[in-house]
């Protein structure tokens, strides 16, 4: 069984497949790191909502619109201050 999985990751190297996997592959990182980020977003979000600093602007200190939370639940900042 061993070898014959080094057998499969030594053909990667030649075939045309290979790239396709390593390009697919990049793609699903970066999918991770972005899922990764949000989620650490939100970690920040749910301390602010502990802090009781949550739904207001980071930037100006305003109210960020009910709306706006509901599409972006991690925002820290209001619409007008991106
Ligand atoms: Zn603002």
């Amino acid at each position: 069984m061993v070898e014959a999985s080094r057998d499969t990751n030594a053909d990667d190297e030649h075939d045309p497949e290979g790239a396709t996997i390593a390009f697919e592959r990049s793609q699903l990182d970066t999918l991770v790191q972005q899922a990764v980020r949000r989620l650490a977003e939100i970690e920040a979000a749910l301390d602010r909502l502990a802090a009781g600093t949550y739904g207001v602007c980071e930037r100006c200190g305003r109210p960020i619109p009910a709306e706006r939370l509901e599409v972006r639940p991690e925002a820290r900042r209001c619409v007008a201050c991106g």
